[in-house]
């Protein structure tokens, strides 16, 4: 498994000033997420482009900018913000794309079916085979205004997007945070293709806990050696970040 840092946690300092931060720290790796950037400004691209290579950093992973729609007309919009990210990951060299459902769990569920086909069917998905990456569906809180936070939600989503190329970004913050954290890794451990990392809240992990070592230990047995990539919030002291990937430096050695 591969050690990595999201730059959300970074998206108030400049693009060049956030990648500075992620490397500081001592990661190799980043997970590049699109906060970081003005979707409107789609040149932007570039500059990210140019920013990420001369920072050093590998990127193994984009967050996509996401929309939860909650009315039919606004899926234009979670339509470009889904394809601007995956012209950013193409421009970075990243071939795995986190998504949500980028539908609103307030939106009726005939809805959600007309919408998920709308954004995914018709266009995020064969763009983005088109570009040659994968798309990873991540699970989500309850606090999240998104839909999909457990193993029946997810799997009604994937019933309509899923072509058997979906992959599964799984949150251990959100699946702490809604107590689904085994139902959902007995049901997609195997299709893991990233991980985001974090104790409820967000908050970073600093020392072993029982809930995290187990999770760990499963994850492993299921074959798993993709990206650990520690997702925290914004106010999380630089020193607390330190911790962290000391403790995930020598868990990961351990397994
Ligand atoms: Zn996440």
């Amino acid at each position: 498994m591969k050690l990595s840092l999201s730059n959300g946690l970074f998206s108030k300092l400049s693009l060049e000033g956030n990648l500075a931060a992620v490397k500081q720290l001592g990661f190799r790796n980043v997970e590049f997420n699109m906060k970081a950037v003005r979707k409107e400004h789609d040149r932007d691209v570039y500059r990210v482009q140019k920013t990420l290579a001369a920072s050093g950093l590998n990127c193994l992973s984009l967050h996509s900018a996401i929309l939860h729609v909650k009315y039919p007309i606004e899926v234009h919009r979670a339509v470009y913000y889904g394809k601007i990210s995956l012209e950013c990951a193409r421009a970075l060299g990243v071939s795995l794309v986190i998504m949500h459902s980028n539908v609103s769990r307030k939106l009726p569920r005939n809805l959600r079916e007309r919408c998920l086909n709308e954004i995914f069917n018709d266009e995020i998905t064969p763009f983005a085979k088109k570009l040659g990456i994968k798309l990873s569906l991540e699970n989500l809180s309850y606090t999240s205004s998104g839909f999909g936070k457990n193993v029946d939600e997810l799997e009604e989503v994937l019933s309509v997007i899923d072509d058997g190329t979906m992959g599964i970004t799984f949150d251990l913050c959100h699946s702490l945070e809604t107590k689904e954290t085994d139902n959902l890794l007995e049901k997609y451990g195997r299709r893991v293709c990233n991980v985001h990392m974090a104790n409820k809240s967000h908050a970073p992990f600093t020392e072993p806990r029982p809930e995290l070592t187990s999770f760990m230990i499963k994850l492993h047995s299921c074959g798993y050696d993709g990206p650990i990539t520690l997702e925290l919030k914004h106010a999380t002291p630089l020193e607390e970040i330190a911790k962290s990937k000391a403790l995930f430096d020598k868990l990961l050695s351990q397994l």
